[in-house]
């Protein structure tokens, strides 16, 4: 009982505290001290995670790996959902605030490609060393460090290595953590995503379509007089390039790549195009949204009324991406926490705007930032991807100051 109050009355002092006065308390000293010893064990654990491919949508074998790291580092709960995200619970005193401290287990790469590191002094090189392998060496050095030193928070801590962070995997892991998993139980989100010291507090969120255009299709001059799908595209497209859309919040819209047709005498059965539509801000992404989808239907239907209906044209809009759009306020808790917590590793820690896991709970208005992992890097995304391990346990350091002052 009295430990129980001991550590209730630190918890309220602790609220009190500034970033700086944090970081001196002796236990949380202990830990920032822990994670600096043990950098050098977790680069080689960045490398050992790396070297197991975890392609697009084929994480499990890096998953399993993980819920055993989880289970070995003491987490209560660990536990592999629908979606293949790892998940293991710190609990602190109380089950709230609940922070949500994840890295994400898949990379960019296919099946097949060479993840073995290389290792030139303090550069490590291999495809996903730092993104996001960084990212989930920094959480199990975070989990390790809190141990050491018996951290005690007031609030818990989920951590989660999840999945579909890339590409088409389209936030998925984060999407069903926050929609199924964990529903209605995250009070804060932080995701360690990369290199550097920055934190994103803006998630730029997207639409991607492929919009296939169809119709019977025939001899060019036998045939003449049926509507055309290719000719509809062309419609839409020019529809699409007229849109308005604002600067600032940024919002994009383009048509990547068109294809179809069968040779340059036949009106052609198929033609199809692929849209990409983008913005941090949701009213923006949806304006944009709903004039696209407006512009593809008007474009079929006056395709069908050139040619009174013969053919006719049709069209199947498929959505294949979609990113929630979403933005954590400059002046919300957490990114002062955040801008405070850093400013003890970098003079200044810069916010940007990007697209990560947080992107999911911005938009259900959930405070949320994604943090970089410390050192360095280039080329991500590439095969030539580097991970520079100068000063890298700052990154580390800062992370962990981090997650201890949102525990709460
Ligand atoms: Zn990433």
């Amino acid at each position: 009982m009295r430990i129980a109050f001991f550590f209730l009355a630190a918890a309220g002092m602790l609220h009190a505290q500034t970033a700086s006065t944090l970081a001196v308390d002796p236990t949380v000293k202990a830990a920032l001290d822990a994670a600096q010893r043990n950098e050098a064990h977790f680069i080689d654990e960045q490398i050992r995670v790396c070297e197991i491919p975890a392609p697009p949508f084929k994480e499990e074998v890096r998953a399993r790996e993980f819920e055993r790291l989880f289970q070995q580092a003491g987490l209560k709960d660990v536990r592999i959902d629908k979606a293949g995200n790892v998940i293991g619970v710190r609990p602190g005193l109380s089950a709230h605030p609940n922070l949500l401290f994840q890295a994400h287990l898949d990379t960019v790469f296919p099946e097949g490609t060479d993840v073995k590191v290389k290792r030139n002094g303090l550069i490590l090189a291999a495809p996903g060393i730092a993104d996001d392998c960084r990212g989930l060496a920094v959480m199990l050095s975070v989990i390790r460090a809190l141990d050491e030193a018996k951290v005690q928070t007031p609030g818990t801590i989920t951590f989660v290595a999840d999945t579909g962070e890339e590409g088409l995997g389209d936030l998925r892991g984060t999407k069903e953590l926050f929609n199924v998993t964990l529903k209605g139980q995250i009070d804060k989100f932080v995701s360690v995503d990369g290199t550097g010291l920055r934190i994103t507090n803006i998630g730029v969120g997207s639409y991607r379509y492929r919009a296939t255009f169809k119709g019977p299709g025939g001899h060019s001059f036998g045939a003449f007089g049926l509507g055309n799908p290719i000719q509809a595209m062309g419609r839409a497209i020019a529809k699409i390039d007229e849109f308005e859309v604002p600067t600032t919040p940024k919002t994009t819209f383009n048509v990547g790549r068109v294809g179809g047709g069968t040779s340059v005498n036949s009106i052609p059965f198929e033609g199809w195009m692929e849209v990409d539509m983008r913005s941090s801000d949701k009213d923006s992404l949806e304006t944009v949204h709903a004039k696209y989808k407006k512009a593809v239907q008007q474009a079929v239907d006056e395709e069908n009324k050139r040619w009174k209906g013969r053919g006719p044209v049709t069209v199947d809009n498929a959505l294949v991406g979609y990113r929630p759009a979403g933005s954590t306020s400059a002046d919300s808790a957490i990114v002062k926490t955040a801008v405070e917590v850093s400013k003890l590793f970098a003079e200044n820690p810069p916010l940007g705007e990007s697209s990560t896991d947080a992107n999911v709970p911005m938009n259900l208005g959930i405070p949320a930032i994604t943090i970089g992992g410390g050192g360095g890097g280039t080329a991500n995304h590439s095969l030539d991807e580097t991970f520079d391990t100068k000063d890298s346990y700052l990154g580390t350091q800062r992370a962990l100051l981090l997650a201890v002052a949102l525990a709460r």
